[in-house]
């Protein structure tokens, strides 16, 4: 065995389409320690990530802005 990979196709567990799990991005994986093969195809997974962001973004225009508003000090 030298270590090399071999383009495997995987299911993807979202939308069921085939997708190509090329041996530069196993390598690619290897190199980063990833043991889990990816379960998603690539627009899954952009599609997760994006949806990530927008959730995101929403939470932060949720934040109330009480901090930043300064509370007038009264004094007698
Ligand atoms: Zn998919």
């Amino acid at each position: 065995m030298d270590g090399e990979f071999q383009d495997e196709t995987i299911v993807c567990q979202d939308c069921g389409k085939e997708f190509v799990f090329t041996a530069g991005e196993q390598a690619f994986y290897k190199e980063k320690g990833l043991q889990n093969k990816p379960k998603r195809c690539p627009e899954c997974r952009q599609k997760r990530k994006q949806a990530k962001i927008a959730r995101q973004e929403v939470g932060q225009t949720e934040q109330p802005a009480s901090d930043k508003v300064e509370q007038p000090k009264r004094e007698f």
